[in-house]
């Protein structure tokens, strides 16, 4: 049974929905409709999923301002931050100029506890290259240039993350901290083993001096790895073009794994260092505030790549964290679904007709009676996926942490694909409470949510908890 007391219910919510709608007016919204006891406030990005007002070129919700904020959204940092925690990175980045000195947190604090509210501050890896610092901390990929993500590997950047921490929990009165960070390692992004990215096989990354010397450090031949992924990238490109490899798609891939175990190893060096991020964001919070309450976003892929749940082992992020927040976004679900299995149909499962390499997928990743995949972007998943992945997570973290399901309420999809109804957030809503999840979190962010689908969330909640 899930407890009222213990159990999270947060809505997701970038700084410009404050300044647009008044933030007593957002926070009785979101405990009127969504019973509500959590802010999950996006202080720390520069990308548009977790803030900004509605996506560009997305019709606007029934709430907030109708104009487009694509000319003057920039990111950053959405409350202020205090040059004396940075003093150990290069990486400097300033208050958020989009909405003028507005600082959340500040904004938030005194509102929020007045209710009993919590406040997360939600923080994601997402850049642009002109912050002071960050063109010096970028990826290099496999030709030698450089990316446009940051190193996990690089000292700057790992101590920008603590910094960034340590600032926030220490100066302001917030409940927690989440961590967003989608990104994937080399093998899966050569693949393009996911739903949204291209198959650049070339791009691959990391083999910056940081990334290298940790290699070496492990005993890692940096010179085989290359040459693996080099070989995997005229591997893909010729099973783009239907250049069938003798023995057949899955047996070329396979071999190349075979030969050089150095891809795998490579890819695993991603994991290690996120992980070890984890693992330092969890010690700052902590080490200002033992209560800061440390969870871990969970993205998407890891609910549709077999592969790449291997390597997001539940039990062993649960010892790093209070929460994990379990993406099990239905709606957008199936186009993205749909994606990821065109996109592996295109390299090593080339050999499998689409519809048949869906079904054998379903069964590895235990879905049960989803769309065909012609229909599943008009379809999405269904609130049974949300029950099935919910109930995986519960039983994976071992009871080491909590985990709470995020909730698609309106993540843009394309036109065609299917758009959430009321119904759908009441059925996902109510799908991840019985498979006994410790809270729910509505994603992604506040200005793209239709208020009708936030009370659908809202009513699957007062129906379910405990009184
Ligand atoms: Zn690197």
């Amino acid at each position: 049974m899930n407890n009222s007391e213990t159990m999270m219910v947060g809505v997701q919510a970038g700084a410009v929905s404050f300044v647009d709608e008044g933030v007593e007016k957002v926070l009785d919204i979101f405990q009127q409709k969504a019973a509500a006891n959590t802010v999950v406030l996006t202080t720390f990005t520069h990308g548009r999923g977790l803030a900004g007002r509605q996506m560009p070129g997305v019709k606007f919700p029934d709430h907030g301002s109708m104009e487009s904020d694509e000319a003057n959204f920039y990111g950053g940092n959405y409350a202020t931050p205090h040059p004396e925690y940075y003093k150990d990175t290069i990486i400097k980045v300033p208050h958020a100029p989009d909405l003028g000195k507005f600082d959340v947190l500040e904004a938030l604090a005194g509102p929020a506890k007045k209710r009993n509210m919590k406040v997360i501050c939600g923080f994601e890896d997402q850049w642009r290259t002109e912050v002071p610092g960050v063109s010096e901390c970028l990826e290099v990929d496999l030709m030698g240039r450089r990316a446009n993500t940051l190193c996990l590997f690089n000292p700057n950047v790992r101590a920008f993350w603590r910094a960034l921490v340590t600032d926030t929990v220490r100066s302001y009165d917030v409940d927690g901290i989440m961590l967003f960070n989608e990104r994937n390692g080399p093998l899966l992004n050569a693949l393009g083993a996911s739903h949204f990215q291209a198959i650049e096989p070339g791009k691959v990354t990391c083999f910056c001096e940081f990334h290298v010397a940790e290699a070496k450090r492990l005993g890692i031949d940096v010179a085989r790895a290359k040459e693996g992924y080099s070989k995997l990238a005229v591997y893909i490109r010729a099973s783009l073009k239907g250049q069938r490899p003798s023995d057949g798609y899955y047996v070329g891939f396979e071999r190349l794994l075979l030969e050089y175990p150095e891809i795998v190893a490579w890819d695993r060096l991603f994991d290690k260092g996120k992980h070890e991020v984890l693992n330092e964001v969890y010690a700052a919070a902590k080490a200002v505030r033992k209560e800061t309450q440390v969870g871990f976003h969970i993205e998407h892929v890891n609910s549709f790549n077999p592969f790449f749940r291997a390597t997001r082992d539940y039990a062993e992020l649960a010892v790093k964290a209070d929460f994990l927040k379990i993406v099990v976004y239905n709606n957008c679900g199936g186009e993205r679904y749909a994606n990821f299995i065109r996109n592996i149909g295109s390299t090593l499962f080339r050999d499998v007709p689409l519809e048949e390499l869906m079904r054998m997928n379903n069964r590895l990743l235990n879905y049960s009676n989803e769309a065909a995949l012609d229909q599943l972007a008009t379809a999405g998943l269904s609130s049974d996926y949300v029950f099935r992945e919910m109930q995986r997570a519960k039983a994976g973290v071992e009871g080491k942490c909590g985990v709470v399901a995020g909730i698609d309420v309106n993540i843009p999809t394309s036109e065609g694909s299917r758009k959430a109804s009321p119904e759908d957030t009441y059925a996902a809503t109510l799908a991840a409470l019985k498979a006994g999840s410790d809270g729910i979190v509505l994603s992604r962010k506040y200005s793209e949510m239709m208020l009708g689908n936030i009370e659908g969330a809202g009513r699957a909640l007062r129906e379910t908890i405990k009184k």
